[in-house]
């Protein structure tokens, strides 16, 4: 079953400046089915950002439609995509963005508090824990992210986009600010969990290595597939 589908596509910016018009995207139309693992890959400015953005629910297109699991989205009020963001999407970004003051147990449980329909506190708190368990993290629950490593605040991060049992995660340069031995480590990590829990994983990455291990790779040009 097809879990994104964009037809058509097209986002444009006004130059601050002189006020011209930039394509971003153009005409971009995509099928991802659920369960997939894709890599978006290009050079720097060619629309990657933007594109995810736009999954994400967080930017909108000027043309085309964006179906997410069986609804269009362009009738949707802020309010209903804030809703469907926050039950069927998880977010991972190049920086961990864990609020500091928070033990890593708590900032896993930041996501829950958006939802609107949600499990007992219990419930929650185990599925947090068998999570952190699953990475690793389990003698971490009340510590800080400043007393963490970075491999492990990033690992932090990735089960704080999956407490939400989420259809879709989105991974915006997830490795990009790891050494190489723990980008791949989280790579691993992030397949293994979409393997597992049956995820859709849309991953914008520069490293070939990482985008070869996907089960699909996009190459996005001036804003077009290729
Ligand atoms: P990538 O992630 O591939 O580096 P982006 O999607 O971030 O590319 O950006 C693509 C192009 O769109 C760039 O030329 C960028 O300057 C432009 N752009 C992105 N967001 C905005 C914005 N909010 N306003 C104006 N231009 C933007
Ligand atoms: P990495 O090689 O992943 O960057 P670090 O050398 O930063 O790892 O950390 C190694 C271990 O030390 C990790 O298990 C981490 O949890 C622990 N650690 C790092 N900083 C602190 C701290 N301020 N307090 C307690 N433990 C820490």
């Amino acid at each position: 079953m097809s879990l994104i589908t964009l037809t058509h596509l097209s986002k444009s910016y006004r130059e601050p400046g002189s006020g011209n018009v930039v394509p971003v995207l153009r005409d971009v139309s995509l099928n991802i089915q659920a369960g997939e693992s894709v890599a978006i890959v290009g050079p720097s400015g060619c629309g990657k950002s933007t594109l995810l953005n736009i999954l994400g629910t967080l930017d909108i297109p000027d043309q085309g439609e964006y179906t997410l699991d069986g609804h269009p989205l362009s009738g949707c009020s802020p309010a209903q995509l804030a809703t469907l963001r926050s039950e069927k999407i998880g977010f991972i970004f190049q920086l961990h963005h864990l609020m500091p003051q928070c033990s890593v147990l708590e900032n896993v449980l930041l996501p829950t508090l958006a939802l609107k329909t949600k499990p007992d506190a219990a419930t929650l708190k185990k599925r947090a824990e068998g999570l952190l368990r699953s990475v690793g993290l389990q003698d971490r629950l009340s510590w800080k992210p400043a007393q963490l490593s970075g491999g492990e605040r990033q690992r932090v991060a990735v089960v704080r986009a999956l407490i939400n049992e989420p259809k879709l995660i989105l991974a915006d340069e997830p490795t990009g600010a790891l050494d190489e031995k723990n980008a791949e480590s989280l790579t691993s990590l992030l397949l293994e969990l979409q393997r597992t829990t049956g995820t859709t994983l849309v991953m914008v990455t520069h490293h070939p290595a990482q985008a070869a291990r996907m089960g699909r790779t996009l190459y996005l040009h001036e804003g077009s597939l290729r």
